[in-house]
């Protein structure tokens, strides 16, 4: 018989140390459930918040499957984990969320823009192509370059704008993409219990650094028209069905300056787009990843106050053991929240925390964040 949840004995394996898996830990303090973290880094982020942290290599099939075995349930911070890893700990009977079959059609994106075609849901047109020498020479520029595997926050992502940008590419199984005139980019998180259980975050808005390809704010809930909303949450639900994993699913969209919307991307767990959860919802992201994947009731997802975060990241040119300039004199400001994710070094651009600003007024908040962002400097020392 498998152990009871609120026991002190059950185990939650997760792979990856990182800051999402930090939050994470927060709620299985919360629920006394017994947590094991495995990374690379000794000095993760999630290190100091679980019961046991394991130094390993999260992309070994052989690491993944041991430190799996003695756990109930085994979940994932990132997708970047060893997928066969995750295939020989479900054939030992132990529950994996997301499990393998789901990663395997998201870690790839030519794979996961297939899918929403053939299941028929709005998405910008693409081709794939296996390397660089089999993309076409006549293509009408501009066009969006997208590495099929291994890119995160906007890294393996290339405007193209001439023939010179095409000759530069790596050479690499990729995809390109019609490039959308996109008005506004949305993101809709969808909890998935593993009975079944759905429901749906309201649409937050995203606003890009405008040359790093990276979030910068994201504002909760989207000042866009209810029946655009409606339609968003009403797309992510779609892809949550057809998809069906287990645990949350982050989707992206685009709002085009049409008024159409179009599936980005989508991350099978907690998600930047979804930190303002913590101090703005019922029921904080990782809490619901917690309870989709135990199987427990999901938590409301309604907002209790309109919420902005701004993510803090590393100076462009500091590189080196951190200091967090001006932190104080933001947290001053009314609502100010900050969350550092205890980063040992920054680097130019890296995610080192995040502060979100509750306001009873979204725009009083937005306008917080801008202040935050230009107060707080993440520097080396
Ligand atoms: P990542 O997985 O690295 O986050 P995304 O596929 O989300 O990469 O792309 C990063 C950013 O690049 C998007 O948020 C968007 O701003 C821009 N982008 C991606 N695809 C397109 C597209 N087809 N047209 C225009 N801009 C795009």
């Amino acid at each position: 018989m498998s152990k009871a949840v609120f026991s002190s004995d059950f185990t939650l394996g997760i792979l990856g140390g990182g800051q999402l898996g930090k939050m994470m830990l927060y709620h299985t303090r919360k629920y006394d459930i017994r947590t094991k973290v495995m990374d690379p880094n000794p000095h993760a982020p999630a290190r100091l918040a679980c019961d046991e942290f394991v130094v390993g290599d999260i992309q070994d099939a052989g690491a993944v499957a041991a430190f799996g075995q003695d756990c109930d349930l085994v979940t994932l911070e990132i997708e970047a984990v060893s997928l066969e890893g995750l295939f020989r700990l479900r054939q030992r009977n132990i529950k994996v969320y997301p499990d393998d079959d789901t990663l395997e059609l998201i870690v790839n994106k030519s794979r996961q823009k297939d899918f929403y075609v053939q299941h028929d849901m709005p998405t910008s047109a693409h081709t794939n192509y296996m390397d660089r020498q089999s993309i076409p020479t006549d293509l009408h520029y501009p066009v969006v370059w997208k590495a099929a595997t291994g890119g995160y926050d906007g890294n393996g992502v290339q405007i193209l704008k001439s023939d010179e940008d095409r000759n530069a590419l790596p050479d690499i199984p990729c995809l390109i993409e019609e490039a959308v005139d996109i008005g506004l980019e949305l993101a809709v998180i969808v909890a998935r219990s593993s009975n079944g259980e759905i429901k749906t975050y309201p649409v937050v808005e995203m606003e890009f650094h405008p040359t790093a390809n990276q979030v910068e704010y994201v504002i909760c809930p989207a000042r866009i028209p209810d029946r655009i909303a409606e339609t968003a949450r009403a797309i992510a639900l779609d892809v949550s069905d057809k998809m069906k994993h287990v645990g949350l699913l982050a989707v992206e969209l685009f709002l085009t300056k049409e008024g159409k919307l179009l599936i980005n991307e989508v991350a099978p767990r907690p998600h930047n787009s979804g930190h303002y959860s913590i101090e703005g919802s019922f029921t904080d992201q990782f809490d619901q990843h917690i309870r989709a994947i135990l199987g427990l009731p999901l938590g409301a997802t309604s907002s209790k106050v309109p919420a902005v975060m701004v993510n803090l990241v590393g100076a462009q040119d500091h590189t080196g053991p951190v200091r967090y300039e001006g932190l104080e004199d933001a947290m001053q400001l009314r609502g100010v929240i900050p969350h550092i994710y205890g980063k040992k070094e920054t680097r130019p651009f890296r995610k080192m925390g995040h502060v979100t600003i509750i306001d009873e007024d979204i725009d009083e908040a937005r306008h917080t964040a801008s202040k935050v962002k230009k107060m707080v400097r993440v520097v080396s020392r």
